[in-house]
């Protein structure tokens, strides 16, 4: 392993005990990875609870999913589906954020979560769109996010987690994270009450400015 790689193993580490601290993963769920170079993806493994995770743990796989090194996710797919349909993403972060995935049971006709109530989820992310269920770790589940990629960098998985991706894995991590905290926000604005709009006009204001950020999750 050079320097580099070995670098690239700690930065997945600390991403993994950050979604850790944040309660965004139990146990061993999630699952992070990086695309090292155009056919070798690091991601962590299979079993082993994400606190816990040592540099050696995280196995490499191709752009097809063999195996070279280690035991990987076995939601590799979906990791996989990223890296094939976005040339511009270099890693990938699926979790188990629990607002998030407590929206989509509590609504399972939702097909995003509401974004006109906050001017933060516009600016930092446009929309959120909700991915109808599947089998976690299934070929179906990789398939089902497909059609969401092209346009979303961060989107929730029905009654199961979300997967975030970026340039780096800072992107992807910022991604989780906003996902979680708008979730948060919505929840708290209906225990105090209600969960209000902002008017069309702001709105649409907020998504022209979106538009000058271009594709970013802040
Ligand atoms: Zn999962």
């Amino acid at each position: 392993m050079n320097n580099s790689e070995r670098l690239i193993r700690e930065e997945i580490i600390k991403t993994a005990i950050m979604l850790h601290h944040k309660n965004m993963l139990a146990a061993c769920d999630g699952n992070i990875s990086y695309r090292y170079d155009d056919n070798t993806i690091l991601i962590t493994p299979s079993g082993k609870p994400k606190f816990l995770l040592e540099e050696k743990d995280i196995a490499v796989i191709d752009i097809n999913g063999k195996v070279i090194e280690g035991k990987p996710s076995s939601e590799m797919l979906m990791h996989l589906e990223v890296y094939k349909m976005r040339a511009d993403a270099k890693a990938v972060i699926h979790a188990h954020p629990p607002t998030a995935v407590a929206y989509s049971i509590a609504h399972p006709d939702a097909e995003e979560i509401p974004g006109k109530s906050f001017s933060e989820l516009i600016l930092a992310v446009g929309k959120l769109p909700i991915v109808p269920f599947q089998m976690p770790g299934s070929l179906e589940m990789g398939t089902a996010i497909h059609r969401y990629i092209k346009n979303s960098k961060v989107m929730v998985l029905a009654r199961h987690g979300a997967i975030s991706f970026g340039e780096d894995l800072v992107e992807a991590y910022n991604g989780m994270e906003r996902l979680e905290h708008s979730c948060e926000i919505l929840l708290k604005a209906k225990c105090f009450g209600a969960v209000t709009e902002l008017d069309d006009q702001t709105i649409d204001q907020l998504y022209s400015m979106r538009k000058k950020i271009g594709d970013k999750t802040l």
